[in-house]
Order: structure tokens, then sequence, then C-alpha cells
């Protein structure tokens, strides 16, 4: 007999985000382990894509099993499933950061003073501008594997004709956009929109088209009801 995986999909979504994060740090590791420049960061641009899109893949699939692990017998009202697109592409997003950081390092590195001899123990400017990186990939690839869950989630559930409740994680501080959003519900095939209440700003992140997340690191998530 065997036994079932017992991970719900917040797990898998943890799992995806570790994961990703080892891959695209000993990415970085090893892009700079001959020195630190920007040339050395653009060099592995189709590497850190990669990996992103990898770990958005893996969201994609947790979030398309939401769906359809309660769905079986269930009719597709829909004669395909047609795949909501994320807000923004991987590659434009990858591109977008590794390039700046790229400029970043390199004007870094030109204004530091031939001799340190002065300051032996202070954090050179470029280093500050790869620890900065480090953070982007990893919050990146976090927003990219729950955008790609959320994209699931709901063109499955507009497949099968299912509303959708957005749920908060319940272990996290939800900031005053996603507390208002939590436990909010749509018909099938619609998005959410802003909350607009007290607290919550009239304009949100650029990325947020109506699913989670609404922030870069929001965990929410979205899932199906009849
Ligand atoms: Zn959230």
């Amino acid at each position: 007999m065997t036994t079932p995986t017992q991970t719900t999909p917040a797990q898998q979504l943890d799992a995806a985000e570790a994961q990703a994060d080892a891959e695209i740090q000993a990415i970085i590791t090893a892009a700079v382990a001959a020195g630190l420049s920007g040339a050395a960061v653009l060099a592995v641009l189709a590497a850190l894509t990669g990996a992103v899109s990898a770990a958005a893949q893996r969201g994609f699939t947790v979030g398309a099993q939401i769906v359809l692990q309660g769905a079986a017998g269930r009719r597709a009202r829909m004669r395909q499933l047609v795949v909501e697109p994320l807000p923004t592409t991987v590659e434009a997003d990858v591109r977008a950061v590794v390039e700046d950081v790229a400029r970043r390092i390199d004007s870094a590195i030109a204004g530091e003073p031939p001799d340190t001899t002065t300051a032996p123990v202070t954090v050179s400017p470029a280093a500050v501008e790869l620890a900065r990186f480090r953070r982007r990939m990893r919050i990146l690839a976090i927003t990219k594997i729950h955008q790609a869950a959320s994209s699931a989630t709901y063109s499955y559930a507009r497949w099968l004709g299912l509303d959708l409740e957005w749920v908060t994680r319940r272990d996290g501080k939800a900031c005053a956009v996603c507390g208002a959003l939590n436990g909010r519900r749509v018909p099938s095939g619609e998005k959410f929109a802003n909350p607009r209440r007290p607290g919550v700003p009239r304009k949100l992140w650029a990325g947020f088209e109506g699913l989670p997340p609404t922030h870069p690191s929001c965990r929410c998530r979205v899932i199906p009801r009849t």
C-alpha cells in the first residue's frame, strides 16, 4: 500500500521557493567566483531565467492541483482550458533585475577608490549591490511562483465553472490589502478588485492584476468554491 504524500499546497509552494532560492544563489555564487563585475552577472541571465521559469512551472502545478484534486467527475464548462498569462513574464522580470544590477555593480566598482587601505573593514559598495541582487532574485522567484500558482488555479477554476475565494496564509501577518481580501469570493472567471477599505491604498502594486500576489513576497492563494 502506498502512502499518499501529505504535504499541503502551502508546503509544496514553500518547497518550490526553497529549491528555487538554492538554485539561484548557487548560480550567482558561481557567476562571481572569478570576480564581481556587471559582465559576470549578465553572463548568467539565461541560467537565472531558467531557474525562475522552472520554479514558476512548479508553482503552476501546485495551483492546478488545488483545483483538480477536488474536481473529480466535474465536467468542464468551457471546451478548452485557456491559461491566464502572468501579469509580467519571467523573462522580462529576470532581465530587468539582472540588467539593473549589472549597471549598479559596474558603477559601484567604478566609484571605488583604487587604494582601500584607509577603510580595511567596510563592505564595498559592489558587495552591497551583490547582496541586494541575491535578495531581489529571491523575492522575484517567490513572486513568480505565486503568480503562476494563482494563474493555474484561476484558469482551471474558470474551465470548470468554479468560484474563487481569497485566502491569506494563516501563519503570516497579512498586510492591509491582503487582510481585506481574505475570505472574499468572486464568480468563476472573475478577478478580485482593490478591496477599497480604510487603510488600503487606492493604487496597489503594479504587478497585481486581480489575483495573488498583491505585492512581492505575498503568500496569499485563491481556492476553488462551488
Ligand atoms: Zn497577500
